[in-house]
């Protein structure tokens, strides 16, 4: 299938508005942002975004795997922050892969669940690890209501087809207190403004959502989720995806002194904000 196969899209896929302007035009599609919310979405949607993904996981699972091990104290150290949430003791994390932090989860004595859509990834955190991972969307998995004291996602937010349903999902889900957690892409990073459309994560066939530290809290505020903090890291130059592209001259000089910058300006790479469910 084609790109000109596809119906174009220019309808927020978060609040429905059609009024929007186009940001950026690639060769494999463009984003355009939202005036109403300010989401950024690949215009066309791919049709086969599942299976993009399903294959582009797949081809990495093995790369993942490997991984599993030598991330074990990185992994640990990022599950800390939610100690302190720990209530019902029951943990979810959107989009596992390979079931490296849940395995770490595991260990430091949450009831760790899991979903992942890539059905092969799934399996080796079910089958390699023995952890409890369902295959499909968050939706599907019918999880009870209030039971989840924390649902993370790292690196998923931006592959998702429709981010405010995953996030009134994790509102029904999430018991009242219970936070959400997410790691995704800034496109108001330092990065995507200097390297324009080399910036490593434009890629409207995966990466079909965007986020900026304001569309996160009016996703959050949609969702009925309370926004608690936002912040962003990292400021890097190019990726495998940019190959052949020389970042100017200048970039060595210049990136310590964004990196140490973008901790007060949110202009960092990845943005990482976290949610709370109300408590009435
Ligand atoms: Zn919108």
């Amino acid at each position: 299938m084609t790109l000109q196969d596809h119906a174009v899209e220019t309808k927020c896929t978060a609040c429905g508005s059609a009024g929007g302007v186009e940001l950026i035009r690639l060769k494999d599609g463009a984003y355009r942002q939202c005036s109403a919310c300010e989401l950024i979405f690949a215009s066309p949607m791919p049709e086969d975004l599942e299976q993009i993904n399903e294959d582009a996981f797949t081809e990495r699972l093995d790369r993942y795997a490997a991984k599993i091990h030598g991330h074990r104290w990185r992994n640990w150290w990022k599950l800390l922050r939610f100690s302190r949430y720990r209530k019902t003791g029951n943990l979810l994390e959107i989009g596992c892969n390979a079931g490296a932090t849940l395995d770490v989860a595991r260990r430091m004595g949450w009831n760790a669940r899991g979903v992942e859509l890539c059905a092969s990834a799934g399996a080796f955190a079910r089958t390699q690890l023995g952890l409890d991972v369902f295959t499909g969307t968050v939706e599907a998995a019918r999880f009870p209501d209030d039971y989840f004291d924390v649902v993370f996602t790292n690196a998923v937010m931006e592959h998702l087809r429709d981010p405010l349903s995953v996030l009134r999902e994790c509102r029904r889900i999430l018991r009242p207190g219970g936070v959400f957690y997410a790691d995704t892409v800034n496109w108001d990073s330092y990065t995507r403004r200097l390297l324009g459309g080399h910036w490593k994560y434009l890629s409207p066939l995966g990466h079909v959502h965007l986020y900026t530290p304001r569309n996160v809290m009016s996703l959050c505020e949609r969702a009925g989720l309370e926004h608690v903090r936002t912040w962003t890291s990292g400021v890097r130059s190019t990726a495998p995806s940019t190959a052949g592209f020389r970042s100017p001259w200048y970039w060595r000089l210049i990136k310590g002194p964004l990196s140490f910058m973008a901790h007060w300006t949110d202009k960092g790479d990845h943005i990482q904000f976290l949610a709370r469910k109300p408590m009435v």
